[in-house]
């Protein structure tokens, strides 16, 4: 089966003493062993070294983001060469605020999925829809085109998590119904059974993300086809824990 996967993603958000009170929080929260599910937190940048040393051995770090190619004259950014140097074992790339804000497209997502993975990292990637799109009807369509500008790049998948994110549910208070998420997950999952392989299609998680929070992730991890969680808002608080705990 695939392991349960929740992911803390918390944007650019923190102090130093913010960053040491979350930690603190997760360090003494009771959750299922790693054998039931595999959690990832993701600071900025900045803090990875310090959350890294001071989290509970059984969590694991991330990225938000990382560098096209090999490191060099590339003023702001930051190479999988360097996060693979700081021991970081997670990035997550392709995130909407990226692909929206930051201009990102599908080739440059799927470039930097295919760099990151060739030098090591796990990658957590990001696929979703506006809420335009939703409307057009095209949202099988749009996270299709964003998967095959991956696949496109990648034939080894191991390393890879699969983040379905719509758009219109992060940090809206306005979370996908089960069924919704459960109907999007279910078509990238035959998407990849039949552009990738079966195997590929049966072993990738794929995750959900947007509005999760303590109330509703028991529910949507009751869809046969949500693996997991990419949680934004709700990574910061102590209900985090109760994400983790919907793994079981
Ligand atoms: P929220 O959980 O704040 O909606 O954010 C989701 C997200 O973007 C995680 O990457």
């Amino acid at each position: 089966g695939r392991k349960f996967f929740v992911g803390g993603n918390w944007k650019c958000n923190g102090t130093t003493e913010e960053v040491k009170k979350i930690v603190k929080t997760l360090n003494d929260g009771q959750v299922p062993s790693q054998d039931v599910v595999e959690v990832v937190v993701s600071p900025p940048y900045v803090y990875l070294p310090l959350v890294k040393s001071i989290l509970r051995p059984d969590f694991h770090v991330a990225a938000q983001n990382c560098w096209v190619k090999k490191g060099g004259a590339y003023t702001g950014e930051v190479s999988a060469e360097i996060l693979v140097d700081l021991d970081i074992p997670w990035v997550i790339i392709g995130h909407s605020e990226r692909r929206l804000i930051l201009g990102e497209s599908n080739e440059f997502v799927g470039d930097k999925v295919a760099y990151a993975l060739s030098k090591g990292l796990k990658v957590i990637a990001c696929v979703g829809e506006t809420l335009q799109q939703r409307e057009a009807g095209t949202t099988v369509e749009v996270v299709a085109a964003q998967t095959k500008a991956i696949a496109d790049r990648v034939s080894d998948w191991t390393n890879v998590v699969l983040a379905y994110e719509p758009v219109w549910a992060i940090g809206t208070g306005k979370v996908a119904t089960p069924a919704q998420a459960q109907e999007v997950h279910s078509e990238l999952r035959k998407w990849l059974h039949e552009n990738i392989s079966p195997e590929v299609a049966a072993t990738v998680r794929i995750i959900y993300g947007g509005s999760v929070n303590g109330a509703n992730s028991k529910e949507l991890a009751g869809q046969p086809d949500v693996d997991g969680f990419l949680v934004g808002g709700a990574s910061l608080k102590p209900e985090f824990i109760d994400i983790i705990k919907s793994a079981e």
